[in-house]
C-alpha cells in the first residue's frame, strides 16, 4: 500500500466541490457514467485497431445501490487503469482539471448557466460522497488490479487488490446529507434524465414484466417475469443515417423523447452536419393550437449522446425553440456560462445553420407536396410567421413558401397573390392593397361587400398576424394592408373614379346635426361618402390606423400607455342612398328622429355592436315601423 497527497496548489478543494453548485449535485452521476462509457468506447477502439486482442464480452455498464452499506457503485468493463494511470489520471490530471473548473465556475459566478454541467468530471463524486473508492483492472496483459481510496481530504491510498474482471468500479460512500442518492427512484430518474441515449447499455436493478401464459384450464393469465432493467437506447434515431429510417421510426423516437405526449408531430427535420462543425439531431414540428399556446423548451441538447440541458435559448434561433426534438453537438462549448455561449461565434454559426436547414426542409415539403403543405398550414404558420418576423435570413428564404389564405380557404404564395389581385386591387398610387379580416363572422357584411366588388379578402385571425402584417408592409414593396371594415368598400382602395354625390354640401350640413342628435352620447364620427345606391344607407367602420394602435397595445407591443384606448368608430352616411333623401325630406321631427335611429341601429347591428337596452329599443321600434 502507498499513501500520498494529491498535489493541492490552492486550498483544499473538497469542501468547495461539495458546497459549490448546490442545485447541481445530481450531475455527479452523469459524469461517472460518462466516464464509464468513455472507458468502454476506448476499449472498443483498441479492439478495432487490433491492439486489444482479448474477449470483449458483455460490456454493459452497471449501476448498483446498496442501501445497507450506503454505497452507490458504477461498474464498467472498459479499459481500466494501472496503478500508474490512476496516479496520473486521477491524482494529477483529473484533479487539476477539477481545480481549473472550480476557478472558472467561481469567476463566472453563475449558478444556473451551462457552466457546472461539464468539466468537473470524476471529482464531482465528492459533492455527494464522503469517501470514494476506485477498484480497477487494466486491459493490459498481466496488469495488477488496484484500489484507490480517498475520504475527502487531499490524502489518498493506493493498494493492490484481487479483481478478476477487467474494468472499473467506482464506489461512492454516500454522505449523510446526500442520502436521497440512496433512493432507487431518485437514481432511476437521474439515469433516465442524463443517460437515456448513451451509446453503451446501462443496467440498473431489475424490472418486472408481465407475460401472458395459459393456465391449467387453458385460460390466459399474467405471469410476472423479472429481468434486467436497461435504462438507455444506445442507438437513438438521430445517430442513424436518415436513409436508414422510415417515417415510423421518427414517430416512435418522438414517443421515446416525450412519453407523456400523445399528439403526433407533423413532420421532422433530420440534421446532419460534419463541416465546419459537427451537429446531428432531429427537430419535430409539433401540432399547435390556434391560440398560440405553445410550449417552449422542449428541445434537448446533447453532447455525444450525453444529456446537457433542455433550455436551448441562445443556441437555437428563438422561433425554433417552439419546436421539439434533440440537437447533439460536441462543438458547442458546454463548460462556459450561458451569456458567453450566446455571443460565441461557433454557436451563432450553428444557430444560423439550423435556421437554414429548417427553411430548406419547409421549401422541400412545399415543392414536393403542396396539397399536404396546405393541409398543415394552420399548424405551421405560427412558426413560419414568427420566424419571418424574428430572423432576417429566414424571412428571405420563407418568401418562397410562406402562404396567404383567403376567406374561401384558398392558398397563395406572395408572388401568386400579387398576380391574383393586381388588376382589381391596385390603388391610384400603384400600391397593391391587401384586404383582410380578423373575424370572418363579425365582419361578414364587409367581406360580402368587398367580394361583390371583386376584391379578395385574406384571413388574418391569429394574434401574431398583426405583427406579421407590419413585417410584410415593411418588407414587400408597394404593398399595404387594410382590414375589410376599415372604410366603406369604395374607399378601401383609393382609385381615381369617385361617384358623384346626390346630396349637396348644404344638405349634408343640415343632415349632420340631425344624425348626431340620435347618436346621443356615443362618440362616433359622422362622415359622408358617395357610395352606390345598392350599398347600405349607413355603415360603421373602424379606421385601420387607430385599430392597429389599439391591437398592438393590447398585445403589449411597447405602447402600454395606450392600454385602455377606446375603440374608434366612424358612422358613414351613404349620400346616394334613397332612404337618406327621405330622411332629409321628412318634415315631422319625431318621425325623422325615428328613421335616423333605425338606420344607426341597423349599421350597429351589422357590426355586432347593438346590445342590451339599445337592442331592446331597436326591436320595439322595428315593430312599430312595420
Ligand atoms: P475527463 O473524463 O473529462 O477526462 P475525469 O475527471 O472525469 O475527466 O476523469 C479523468 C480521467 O480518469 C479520464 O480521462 C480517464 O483517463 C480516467 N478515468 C475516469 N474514470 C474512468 C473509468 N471508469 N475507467 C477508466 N478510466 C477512467
Amino acid at each position: 500500500m502507498r499513501k500520498g497527497k494529491i498535489n493541492v496548489q490552492t486550498e483544499n478543494i473538497f469542501p468547495i466541490i461539495k458546497k459549490f453548485l448546490y442545485s447541481d449535485h445530481e450531475i455527479f452521476l452523469r459524469e461517472l457514467v460518462s466516464n464509464a462509457v468513455d472507458a468502454t468506447q476506448k476499449l472498443k477502439t483498441l479492439a478495432s485497431m487490433g491492439d486489444f486482442k482479448g474477449e470483449m464480452g458483455d460490456t454493459r455498464i452497471e449501476v448498483k445501490l446498496d442501501e445497507k452499506a450506503k454505497t452507490l457503485t458504477i461498474s464498467d468493463k472498459g479499459i481500466g487503469m494501472t496503478a500508474d494511470e490512476v496516479e496520473k489520471y486521477i491524482n494529477e490530471i483529473a484533479f487539476s482539471s477539477a481545480e481549473e473548473w472550480i476557478d472558472k465556475a467561481k469567476s463566472a459566478g453563475e449558478k444556473n448557466g451551462i457552466i457546472g454541467h461539464f468539466g468537473l468530471g470524476f471529482y464531482s463524486s465528492f459533492m455527494v460522497a464522503k469517501k470514494v473508492e476506485i477498484h480497477t483492472l487494466s486491459w493490459k496483459e498481466g496488469a495488477q488490479a488496484v484500489k484507490w481510496e480517498c475520504d475527502g481530504n487531499p490524502e489518498f491510498e493506493i493498494s493492490d487488490i484481487e479483481k478478476t474482471e477487467r474494468g472499473t468500479d467506482i464506489i461512492l460512500h454516500i454522505a449523510d446529507d446526500s442520502e436521497e442518492f440512496l433512493e432507487e427512484s431518485r437514481i432511476l430518474a437521474l439515469l433516465k434524465k442524463y443517460c437515456k441515449f448513451l451509446p453503451v447499455e446501462i443496467q440498473f436493478g431489475k424490472e418486472t414484466e408481465y407475460k401472458t401464459e395459459k393456465d391449467e384450464k387453458g385460460e390466459d393469465k399474467q405471469v410476472p417475469v423479472e429481468k434486467d432493467r436497461i435504462i438507455n437506447n444506445p442507438k437513438p434515431a438521430w445517430t442513424q443515417k436518415p436513409a436508414d429510417l422510415k417515417e415510423d421510426d421518427y414517430k416512435s423516437f418522438y414517443r421515446e423523447l416525450y412519453p407523456m405526449t400523445f399528439e403526433e408531430p407533423l413532420f421532422n427535420i433530420h440534421l446532419n452536419v460534419d463541416y465546419p462543425f459537427t451537429l446531428t439531431g432531429i427537430l419535430y414540428f409539433p401540432k399547435v393550437k390556434q391560440n398560440f399556446e405553445v410550449q417552449r423548451d422542449k428541445i434537448q441538447l446533447y453532447s455525444n449522446q450525453v444529456f446537457v440541458t433542455d433550455s436551448v435559448e441562445g443556441i437555437v434561433p428563438d422561433f425554433l425553440t417552439l419546436l421539439h426534438g434533440v440537437i447533439d453537438s460536441p462543438d458547442i462549448p458546454l463548460n462556459v456560462s450561458r451569456s458567453f455561449l450566446q455571443s460565441d461565434g461557433n454557436v451563432k454559426k450553428i444557430s444560423g445553420h439550423i435556421s437554414k436547414k429548417v427553411a430548406d426542409k419547409l421549401e422541400e415539403l412545399f415543392k414536393n407536396n403542396r396539397e399536404d403543405f396546405e393541409k398543415k398550414w394552420d399548424d405551421i404558420k405560427v412558426f413560419i410567421q414568427y420566424g419571418m418576423i424574428s430572423d432576417e435570413k429566414f424571412k428571405e428564404r420563407a418568401q418562397k413558401f410562406c402562404l396567404l389564405k383567403n376567406v374561401d380557404g384558398k392558398f397563395f404564395t406572395f408572388e401568386e397573390y400579387k398576380n391574383h389581385i393586381k388588376t382589381e386591387q391596385t390603388d391610384k398610387d400603384k400600391k397593391l392593397v391587401h384586404i383582410y379580416t380578423t373575424q370572418k363572422d363579425e365582419q361578414h357584411s364587409f367581406i360580402n361587400a368587398a367580394k361583390e366588388r371583386g376584391y379578395d379578402v385574406l384571413l388574418m385571425e391569429t394574434p401574431i398576424d398583426s405583427h406579421f402584417i407590419n413585417m410584410l408592409e415593411s418588407t414587400l414593396e408597394e404593398v399595404s394592408f387594410v382590414r375589410v371594415d376599415a372604410d366603406v368598400v369604395e374607399k378601401l382602395i383609393k382609385k381615381e373614379d369617385e361617384l358623384p354625390s346626390k346630396l349637396s354640401d348644404e344638405q349634408k350640413e343640415t343632415l349632420k346635426p340631425v344624425i348626431e342628435k340620435q347618436l346621443e352620447n356615443q362618440s362616433f364620427q359622422v362622415s359622408f361618402e358617395n357610395m352606390s345606391e345598392s350599398d347600405q344607407p349607413m355603415l360603421i367602420t373602424q379606421p385601420e390606423f387607430m385599430r392597429r394602435m389599439k391591437d398592438m397595445s393590447a398585445l403589449g407591443g411597447g405602447m402600454s400607455y395606450m392600454g385602455n384606448m377606446p375603440d374608434t368608430y366612424n358612422l358613414v352616411v351613404n349620400t346616394n342612398h334613397p332612404v337618406i333623401m327621405r330622411v332629409l325630406e321628412e318634415n315631422d321631427e319625431a318621425a325623422q328622429g325615428k328613421l335616423v335611429s333605425q338606420l344607426i341601429d341597423l349599421a350597429m347591428l351589422s357590426k355586432n355592436l347593438l346590445k342590451g337596452e339599445k337592442l331592446t329599443s331597436f326591436l320595439k321600434r322595428s315593430v312599430e315601423l312595420i
